[in-house]
């Protein structure tokens, strides 16, 4: 006899009161009393978000009647031995609008199953049923459902009944519903659709197009046939927001409205081009992360903090790839290219930490530090994304000088998938420097020790000249200064500013610190995170006016500043410090043909 298996109902129930409905039904339940669980952390955010805060309302049954269940922990609970099928309805708290969680409201709704579903203890393994239904609300009439969980029954796009193989892919195809707009194209065969929540007018073809070049610029990078068979980019439109989640047939993102691209726009605009980046990058992860995966992830424990030193290769490999991806698919020009490569090494560079945390450790730590950023991190961490990046660059340029331009990055890449991605055998925690050792014929331990255990800056002066390009230093103009430029003033005339040493908001019609640099003028003077400056030698500042006053009195005067700390006035001296030159441009050396030659190879432009 064949038993039906696990199956979640879940009913936008209540969406003024933002409550998922969701029932389970385990027909064969552990006799010794099942055991279910939900799970504390979304795999590719690296914080324990104690999802199961978020259930308010849980009720058992079994073939006789309400039966109570034990909470064994905070997201653990356990049945009583059940007569027939145990059901388990809950209801979820879904008013998170972020890709990590869930949100539900009379305008969409959009679930991660590791918000939702219950695991059940000892049948991880088995196929778990869905069924979705619409929500009995009027104004959620037409509502649509898009979702990569394997479908049973209903059209695209139709609510219905989906089956997944096991619990690992249960949770890891978020799914939207909603009244939303869809851009669809094709990749090397394989359908794609863009799904867009939120009210947006765009250039639908001009995305179409520009999508479907960096899906097949990376399929073939990896190499057909595509690992899925279809692909959805779920899309949350808003005012000011921006983030994606990876998953292994679609990612969740968040972004702009302004980002979107308008008729008629030629060149892709900054806020366009950091969503295609955001595009680019989920989607290099179908491979990197999804499939290539840490040992430490194989499986994914969803109980505790799972560690590994890799999300350096993981997430900064994959950052490195994001923007090179646009520049080889041709979905932005060189000199756009080099100016995104010169803001991610400005953040680097801008990053004291950097020398305090190397990123190895940045990656271990990911749950307690870099998830949990306070007003001390840019003295204390450095970022795995960036700084990762950094690293694959100065990696892919090591090994293409190392080998005459025989191997780069590119080929390691395509090592891991073939030997980890295929095989679904972890990535162990030195296996990138052994396959990269391996591919180059050369002990490459100096340079893992300096650059992913250490904390030493790679030495990217040399290697980029190696490729025609030269790597300037120079001071911010502004605050708002991101680099990859040259600047529009003269040097001499910025190094003549004073700089203060502190990020600054505006608070109490003053200037509160939000983050003060070791070692700059604000650290010297005294002054703290959280002060409130309110006047310089004896004049009212506000917000950004504290770093002009400092900027214009210049390096080595003296300055008076009064700040509340809490609500107690202080006086503090402080003398402006020349101004760092941690802003990078990059420049084309018009007079190196090998270098253009081998630029030509690496950005294939
Ligand atoms: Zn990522």
């Amino acid at each position: 006899m064949k038993h039906s298996p696990l199956t979640y109902r879940v009913i936008p129930r209540d969406p003024a009161g933002h409550l998922f409905a969701v029932t389970l039904t385990v027909p064969r339940p552990d006799p010794q009393g099942q055991v279910l669980t939900l799970p504390v952390w979304i795999p590719g955010s690296y914080l324990v978000r104690e999802f199961a805060k978020n259930i308010v309302s849980m009720a058992a049954r079994d073939a006789r009647g309400p039966i109570s269940l034990t909470k064994v922990d905070k997201s653990t609970w356990r049945a009583p031995r059940c007569e027939g099928a145990l059901e388990v309805a809950i209801e979820v708290y879904a008013w998170d609008l972020s890709v990590r969680t869930a949100h539900l409201d009379e305008t969409h709704g959009f679930f991660n199953g590791t918000s939702l579903f219950l695991a059940v203890q000892g049948q991880e393994h088995t196929p778990h049923r869905v069924v979705i239904e619409p929500p009995d609300h009027p104004r959620c009439a037409g509502w649509q459902l898009a979702t990569t969980l394997p479908r049973l029954t209903g059209g695209e796009w139709d609510f219905g009944t989906f089956e997944a193989p096991d619990y690992d892919a249960l949770v890891d195809h978020p799914v939207e519903l909603g009244t939303f707009q869809v851009v669809s194209l094709t990749a090397c065969g394989v359908p794609h659709h863009l799904v867009l929540t939120g009210r947006v007018e765009l250039d639908a073809e001009r995305m179409s197009a520009d999508l479907q070049k960096i899906c097949e610029h990376q399929i073939r990078f990896f190499g057909e046939p595509a690992p899925m068979d279809r692909y959805l980019f779920l899309t949350t439109v808003v005012h000011n927001g921006y983030g994606g989640l990876e998953h292994r047939s679609s990612t969740a993102l968040i972004c702009d409205r302004s980002a979107m691209p308008k008729p008629g726009m030629e060149a892709p605009t900054e806020g366009y081009r950091g969503f295609l980046g955001l595009c680019s990058h989920e989607y290099f992860h179908t491979w990197n992360v999804k499939r290539i995966k840490p040992a430490a992830f194989t499986p994914y424990d969803l109980t505790r903090e799972n560690h590994t030193t890799l999300l350096w290769a993981f997430e900064g490999l994959t950052s490195y790839y994001d923007d090179l991806a646009l520049v080889r698919s041709g979905t932005i020009s060189e000199a756009s290219y080099l100016e995104l490569l010169g803001r991610t090494l400005t953040s680097v560079w801008r990053v004291p930490g950097r020398f305090k945390q190397s990123v190895a450790d940045a990656s271990f730590d990911a749950w307690t530090k870099f998830y949990r950023q306070d007003e001390n991190a840019a003295n204390a961490l450095i970022s795995y994304y960036t700084k990762g990046s950094v690293a694959g660059l100065a990696l892919d340029l090591e090994l293409r000088r190392r080998t005459h331009d025989r191997v780069s990055l590119d080929d390691l890449m395509r090592a891991l998938w073939q030997r980890h991605g295929q095989t679904g055998v972890g990535v162990p925690e030195d296996g990138i420097e052994v396959l990269a050792s391996e591919l180059c014929g050369a002990d490459l331990s100096d340079f893992f020790d300096e650059l992913i255990r250490g904390t030493a800056d790679p030495a990217l002066g040399e290697l980029l000249a190696h490729m025609g390009l030269r790597f300037h230093l120079r001071p911010a103009q502004s605050p708002d200064d991101k680099g990859g430029a040259p600047s529009g003033t003269a040097i001499e005339q910025l190094r003549r500013k004073g700089e203060l040493g502190a990020k600054v908001v505006v608070q109490d019609s003053g200037a509160k610190l939000t983050e003060v640099i070791l070692g700059g003028a604000a650290w010297r003077a005294g002054l703290a995170a959280g002060d409130v400056v309110v006047a310089v030698n004896g004049l009212r500042v506000v917000g950004r006016e504290l770093i002009d006053r400092v900027a214009e009195a210049g390096p080595g005067k003296s300055l008076t500043l009064h700040a509340f700390r809490r609500d107690e006035l202080m006086t503090f001296s402080l003398t402006p410090a020349a101004p760092s030159e941690t802003t990078v441009w990059l420049e084309v050396d018009p007079d190196d043909a090998e270098g253009a030659a081998r630029r030509k190879a690496w950005l294939g432009v």
